[in-house]
């Protein structure tokens, strides 16, 4: 029974455009309509009907430590007492910045934002403000919220400018913006080349979330850095997903390549709306008021959202078993999904990096946005629902990876693997 849902998605569609408030959550890719949840604790969502869900989108990356976690609950409820925003700054932001920097290892100052859209955008402006160049490159696939400079595709060939994606960016802003294939360091040079003395900064996800799971090839992060260096460009890491969940330190850490701007989100603010760019000292002191690049925020660094983001961050510095045990037990769940393709003759392809991982409905690697999209998008929406009719909740899109938390147990796991044999059968009508 979805009847409270399909009730609420109709009146939804009355008022807010396409009955959402970001475009995923709304099905469209997989069909059928969004589910509205009510609840949730540890490892289970529960809808407005009273179904219960095995969560895998984890509110897209922030509820590592499960649902409603009794630490950040807590730290809410404290705060809560002292009024919930001032415009002043409190001790709590300053608390933050420390714990941050002392968690990612770039980072030598941060400020805060309200989210990860917000982190990009100030962290492109800084970059320009910096260097006094215009131009940044990004790659196909990676996702940096919705800001204009990063709704550019590709134009045709890596050395020609972006055109916009979206109706509403306009030319001259797509002008500035390069869009270079993942994992592919031969077109970075070539678009360098070819823009020579232009170029501000090349922003990346270090390792991709948003086209599905795509891991960084070996080579690629270190042969940025390189590159970076030898043209005075600002690397970006953008590390909004990857941030606090690949390791305390996010990527940069695991991969050691440091980055010399660092966008944070998701995890940062322990479920509520946090964002935050950080790093070299020298590029951060560019930022108002001690320079005169100009950003500001009046919720910025608000006192509840400052404590659920402490908390969180508290407890994952202070837990640094959570990294290992995430690992493994994703790592269990993706040998397990690989036995049940070899057990139905199937071969498709699985990428994880710690606790993030996708499916992907194709035999060949996926390493960039274009072997990404030789998924079978219709296989993989009925192994969507499949999962869903199953209890599990996975993101509804193959462009998007899965986020595993601390809530979920071995036990939960096998629940999880012998769904994906299940919806595999059903799918390929070997049942
Ligand atoms: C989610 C995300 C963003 C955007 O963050 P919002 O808080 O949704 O604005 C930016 N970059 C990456 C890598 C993300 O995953």
């Amino acid at each position: 029974m979805i009847q409270n849902s399909q009730d609420l998605f109709k009146r939804a569609q009355r008022v807010i455009p396409g009955g959402v408030n970001s475009p995923v959550r709304a099905f469209r890719a997989v069909g059928g309509n969004p589910i509205f949840m009510a609840s949730a604790k540890g490892p289970y969502l529960y809808d407005e009907d009273n179904n219960q869900y095995l969560d895998f989108i984890n509110s897209w990356g922030p509820m590592i430590l499960g649902h409603a976690c009794e630490n950040v609950e807590k730290a809410v409820q404290d705060a809560l007492g002292n009024s919930f925003s001032f415009g002043a700054p409190t001790r709590r932001e300053v608390e933050m910045a420390e714990l941050i920097i002392s968690m990612v290892p770039s980072v030598e100052k941060v400020r805060m934002v309200n989210s990860g859209t917000e982190a990009t955008m100030s962290a492109v402006r800084v970059a320009r403000g910096y260097t006094g160049k215009d131009k940044i490159i990004k790659f196909e696939g990676c996702y940096h919220g919705h800001g204009d400079s990063f709704l550019i595709s590709a134009g045709s060939g890596a050395i020609t400018l972006g055109v916009p994606d979206s109706p509403g960016v306009t030319k001259g802003v797509a002008q500035d913006t390069i869009t270079v294939p993942y994992n592919n360091l031969e077109a970075v040079k070539i678009a360098l080349e070819a823009n020579k003395g232009q170029v501000a900064a090349i922003i990346l996800e270090p390792v991709v979330g948003n086209m599905g799971l795509v891991p960084p090839v070996r080579g690629f992060l270190p042969g940025l850095r390189d590159l970076c260096d030898q043209e005075g460009i600002v690397l970006i890491f953008d590390e909004v997903m990857t941030g606090f969940r690949l390791a305390k330190g996010g990527a940069q850490e695991l991969y050691n390549v440091m980055p010399d701007l660092t966008t944070l989100g998701k995890i940062i603010g322990g479920g509520l709306p946090v964002g935050a760019y950080g790093g070299r000292k020298e590029i951060m002191d560019c930022v108002a008021p001690a320079g005169p690049v100009y950003q500001a925020g009046t919720l910025s660094g608000n006192p509840i959202a400052m404590a659920a983001g402490y908390a969180m961050l508290t407890y994952l510095n202070e837990h640094p078993e959570v990294y290992p045990y995430l690992d493994n037990l994703t790592s269990k769940m993706v040998e397990g999904m690989r036995e049940n393709l070899t057990q139905l003759n199937l071969d498709y392809t699985i990428n994880q990096v710690g606790s993030m991982f996708s499916i992907f409905f194709t035999s060949d690697p996926v390493t960039d946005f274009d072997s990404a999209k030789q998924s079978d998008l219709a296989l993989f929406g009925q192994y969507f629902n499949s999962m869903l009719r199953q209890g599990i909740y996975l993101a509804p899109s193959q462009f998007e990876t899965l986020f595993v938390s601390i809530a979920l147990t071995d036990k939960l796991a096998d629940q999880y693997i012998a769904a994906n044999l299940a919806a595999l059968h059903e799918i390929h009508q070997l049942a």
